[in-house]
C-alpha cells in the first residue's frame, strides 16, 4: 500500500510536486519538523524564491535542482537594493 505523500505546509501532494533535500540545520531553521514535508513551492517560499547550492544536500535526488545554478556559475549582478526597500 503505498503512502500518500503531502505537503505540511499547503496540503497539497508532495510527490507530484518534490522538493529538493536540505540540509538538517536549514530544516531546523525554516521550523520544519524531521518527518514533515514541503512541496516545491512551499519550500521556494521558505528559501526566498531561490534555492542556493548551500541549502541542498549533495546527493543524486538534488542533482535536478543543483545542476542549473552549477552550470550557470553565479554571475555577480550588483544586486543591490534594487527593489528592495
Ligand atoms: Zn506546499
Amino acid at each position: 500500500m503505498a503512502r500518500q505523500y503531502c505537503c505540511d505546509r499547503c496540503g497539497g501532494d508532495w510527490a507530484g510536486n518534490a522538493r529538493p533535500v536540505f540540509y538538517d540545520n536549514i530544516w531546523a531553521a525554516w521550523g520544519m519538523q524531521p518527518h514533515e514535508l514541503l512541496c516545491d513551492t512551499c519550500a521556494l517560499n521558505y528559501a526566498g524564491g531561490k534555492y542556493q547550492l548551500s541549502q541542498l544536500v549533495d546527493c543524486r535526488w538534488n542533482q535536478p535542482w543543483m545542476t542549473p545554478s552549477k552550470r550557470r556559475k553565479k554571475r555577480q549582478q550588483g544586486q543591490g537594493t534594487a527593489g528592495a526597500r
